[in-house]
């Protein structure tokens, strides 16, 4: 009989390992459950979901090389998956199904439900890891607890790791054809907003490995130093491939290890510093799973849930449109709005900027992130929020505030970004461009700014002071 293999956020045949398990046992069918309502009620925008449309449609394609049809059903809600997929196994006679483990609540929660009605039915639903190399659980502090700081967890991860957790999953070789044809994908209805252009963003395998293949061979050991200047192109931009998995990050680590002398934690310090990025997403993974409450909308440090977040529609507006008149913000939001990615180093930027000077609740821009981000991905998004917010692990202290043009002058220092985001400034010099005064602007249509610098930061302060302390 053939094995379903449950297709989710690791749109790839290559290193699947749920696939790969499922392969080894004899013939294959796919599928994908479309989730169109949940998604968007997690907060997931049209950027992210065009993307997920085309890997599933690449997908789909490289299955089809293999003769393995994928299957493509529509559910309102995560908790229609179990009888979907059962009824499917049912009519196809599978009598297992393989599928990558995914470790936010809703996702966990899902997944058990599924495993459960298989069991009860008397099939088997596997649930493998592969999205990281420690489950959550598998890496805990020597008091046996999950890890709420990020430089121990990166240890115990170097100490820990084995050729063995790295190791690529082979892709299936091709099988013989089955009587099942794989479904259409469809097109997505009508959203909300437009997705930008298919072409910033091509999906799947091919485009990741090529992607991949040019940050590691142009860019990946100037990583250390070019990584925080938005001008230069100096990051692999993989986010959305690897939160969609169209990219391992086994992937990622063999790859520099071939590079590296076979190394990970010592080397070539761009390359190494990369694979401490890596770690972080595992490490947010982790701590989606072993502190629930994050993915409730609570703030992981727990005293900072009394925090005066300020009602400020227009200062919200402002944010989102990139009219703060702090250029380095607003040339982010608009990079972000246009292209469905920003940079790291203004995601902190722009996220300090909207829970400390203006002190809005970070969940409000936690959300705008996922509407517009490709590669919107929960763990990685809310923990870098907390961050910004100083609510989350390892959180930033919370009398260190980015102070926007400073952050602009040294990451910036050209003004290159800001011209190419900001047009309309781009013609005052480019010292100028960081913080444009009142008389260099008439003329020009762009805001002075909404908030002074000084006394945004000791409103901030204060609100910090004023709580109560940790537990
Ligand atoms: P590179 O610098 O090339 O890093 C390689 C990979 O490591 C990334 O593709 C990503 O998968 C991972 N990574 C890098 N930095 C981090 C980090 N700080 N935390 C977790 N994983 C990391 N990343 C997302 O993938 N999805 C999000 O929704 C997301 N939201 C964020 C929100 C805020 C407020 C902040 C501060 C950061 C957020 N990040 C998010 C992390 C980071 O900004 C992006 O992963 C990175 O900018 C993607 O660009 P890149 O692929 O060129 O990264």
């Amino acid at each position: 009989s053939p094995t379903l293999v449950w297709f989710r956020s690791d749109l790839r045949i290559h290193d699947n390992t749920a696939l790969a398990a499922a392969a080894r046992r004899g013939p294959v069918i796919g599928v994908f459950l479309r989730c169109l309502p949940q998604w968007q009620a997690h907060g997931h925008g049209a950027n992210k979901l065009d993307f997920t449309r085309r890997g599933v449609a690449a997908l789909s394609e490289s299955l089809a090389g293999l003769n393995i049809p994928l299957l493509h059903r529509d559910i309102e809600a995560f908790d229609e998956a179990p009888a979907t997929l059962l009824a499917l196994a049912r009519e196809l006679g599978a009598e297992a199904m393989h599928f990558n483990r995914e470790y936010p609540l809703d996702e966990a929660r899902r997944d058990a439900a599924v495993i459960e009605a298989f069991e009860d039915a008397g099939l088997a639903a596997h649930g493998h890891r592969d999205a990281v190399a420690f489950a959550p659980g598998e890496l805990l502090t020597g008091k046996g607890d999950v890890y709420g700081v990020f430089t121990p967890f990166a240890k115990a991860w170097h100490k820990a790791i084995t050729a063995d957790r790295l190791a690529l999953q082979d892709a299936p070789e091709p099988q013989t054809r089955l009587s099942v044809d794989a479904d259409p994908i469809p097109e997505l209805p009508e959203l909300e907003d437009t997705p930008v252009d298919g072409r910033l963003w091509p999906a799947g395998e091919g485009p990741a490995a090529d992607r991949l293949e040019r940050f590691l061979r142009f860019r990946g050991r100037h990583y250390d130093d070019q990584r925080d200047f938005p001008a230069i192109r100096g990051t692999s931009e993989l986010s959305p491939y690897l939160a969609l998995g169209m990219i391992s990050h086994r992937q990622c680590m063999q790859a520099v290890m071939a590079e590296n002398d076979g190394a990970l934690a010592d080397g070539d310090a761009g390359l190494t510093a990369w694979v401490g990025e890596l770690i972080w997403r595992e490490f947010y993974q982790h701590i989606a799973a072993g502190f629930p409450r994050v993915c409730r909308h609570r703030a992981f440090q727990r005293h900072t849930e009394a925090l005066p977040w300020r009602d400020d529609e227009a200062g919200f507006r402002a944010w989102c449109e990139g009219r703060t008149g702090y250029p380095i913000v607003d040339a982010a939001m608009r990079q972000l709005v246009a292209t469905g990615w920003m940079h790291n180093r203004l995601r902190m930027v722009t996220a300090m900027f909207l829970s400390k000077h203006l002190l809005i609740d970070w969940r409000r821009g936690e959300a705008f992130f996922l509407r517009h981000l490709v590669d919107g991905e929960f763990g990685a998004n809310n923990g870098g929020w907390q961050w910004a917010a100083s609510t989350g692990t390892d959180a930033a202290p919370y009398f260190r505030i980015f102070n926007p043009t400073t952050q602009s002058q040294r990451f910036d220092p050209e003004g290159r970004f800001l011209a190419e985001w900001l047009p309309e400034l781009a013609e005052l010099s480019p010292k100028a461009r960081h913080a444009p005064g009142n008389d260099l602007l008439s003329g020009v249509d762009y805001p002075a700014p909404i908030v002074d610098h000084k006394a945004a930061r000791a409103r901030a302060l204060d609100a910090f002071k004023n709580l109560p302390p940790a537990s």
